[in-house]
């Protein structure tokens, strides 16, 4: 056998004997939100469509028309064939809605993170981390060769306590977490964070990711808060309640030259199609104008967690912490058969012990949909 295969092998053998093999299944997402898995149509938990914007008829429209027009793809770098029009109205748009000078749209929320954190910080300088923050910030941190402090998820004592202990050791620093924690659906006290940023002469970054769409009237998750906390470095995608593809950075104008001058996960890669631009606009669209259906993927959730006496969420993402990944998987099997998708999170994704099912509500989302959910979770003996 090749010595490639062997390593393949045998680096596969612990994680398939613990369980974490992944297996990436053939599933078709339809417009009702439903998807079909192995020739069964199953209720889906666990799309980040939030809002079902990927299936709107306006969406699909934008992305039709702007395809016929400019075609399927971008041709190169905006650095080398410029910028499309679309893409200079979605960042004006951008950063009209998120209150800032201007913003950078880049090919996916996980290129923005490893193209901003690079950009503002290097070597001489320090970031600190929420623990629970996503996996493509810790990877943006990482290029960055920057010392890393990760503090305890939301706990602003023990990052006061980091600041103090190291902030004057460094240059620069960057303070980075999710607005809506991806796994956890809590929310980060940005109210708290912006302040300890401007008292400790550090940067604040956030990744919402979860937030844009769905948290405060759609604007995202620092719109949960009065007044408005100071967020320097806005980053997000608009990949999940926007429907479509891509992420960006909101800031001000000489942030936003500096990633356009310096940001190689702009500079180097293709630009996004047009149709996922086109689409995207239109979504901001919808989202401007109908705060009211921005607020289902929450009125949704908070119906669940009414119904098992658990937790009010913060966020339309709800977990339920199983611990044991074998379990867990066995819950996520039992809920497909009995026509839910829900995903079972297992670690690296979430810290060890703490594998979870993991519940994401959309718009559409019936309250019979959610009662049969919640009385399934009984049933099956998840929850008592
Ligand atoms: C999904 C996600 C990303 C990555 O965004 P993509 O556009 O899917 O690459 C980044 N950060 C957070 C918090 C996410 O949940």
């Amino acid at each position: 056998m090749k010595s490639l295969d062997t390593f393949a092998l045998n680096k596969l053998k612990p994680l398939i004997e613990k369980g974490l093999k992944r297996e990436i299944l053939v599933t078709e997402r339809l417009a009702n939100g439903n998807v079909i898995r192995s020739g069964q149509e199953l209720i889906s938990f666990c799309c980040n469509d939030y809002l079902s914007l990927s299936h709107h008829p306006k969406l699909i429209q934008a992305a039709k028309d702007a395809t016929d027009r400019f075609g399927t793809g971008a041709g190169a770098s905006r650095l080398i064939t410029g910028n499309h029009p679309l893409l200079l109205e979605l960042e004006q748009r951008l950063a009209q809605i998120k209150g800032t000078q201007d913003a950078c749209v880049f090919s996916s929320g996980y290129m923005a993170n490893i193209g901003i954190i690079p950009t503002f910080i290097g070597p001489k300088d320090i970031i600190f981390l929420d623990e629970l923050s996503h996996a493509c910030i810790y990877a943006g941190s990482s290029l960055s060769e920057a010392h890393c402090a990760i503090f305890r998820h939301n706990d602003m004592a023990h990052l006061q306590e980091l600041i103090d202990q190291k902030r004057n050791d460094y240059q620069n620093a960057l303070i980075v977490t999710d607005g809506v924690f991806s796994m956890d659906g809590d929310l980060a006290p940005l109210d708290i964070l912006s302040q300890l940023a401007n008292e400790n002469e550090c940067w604040l970054m956030t990744d919402d990711a979860h937030g844009l769409g769905v948290m405060g009237d759609g604007k995202g998750s620092r719109h949960m808060f009065s007044p408005l906390p100071d967020i320097p470095l806005q980053m997000g995608t608009l990949s999940k309640a926007i429907g479509s593809l891509g992420g960006y950075l909101c800031a001000s104008k000489p942030v936003i030259d500096l990633i356009k001058t310096r940001s190689r996960s702009l500079i180097y890669t293709t630009a996004l199609p047009p149709g996922n631009v086109a689409a995207a606009l239109a979504a901001l669209d919808i989202i401007e104008t109908e705060p009211d259906y921005c607020s289902l993927p929450l009125k949704n959730a908070r119906h669940f967690t009414q119904l098992l006496d658990l937790p009010e969420p913060d966020s339309p993402i709800v977990p339920i912490i199983i611990g044991d990944t074998a379990r867990t998987m066995k819950f996520a099997a039992a809920l497909e058969q009995e026509g839910f998708l829900v995903s079972g999170i297992r670690p690296p994704t979430v810290p060890q012990d703490t594998a979870r099912l993991r519940f994401t509500f959309s718009a559409l989302h019936k309250p019979q949909d959610i009662k049969a959910l919640a009385t399934t979770l009984k049933k099956i003996g998840v929850l008592s």
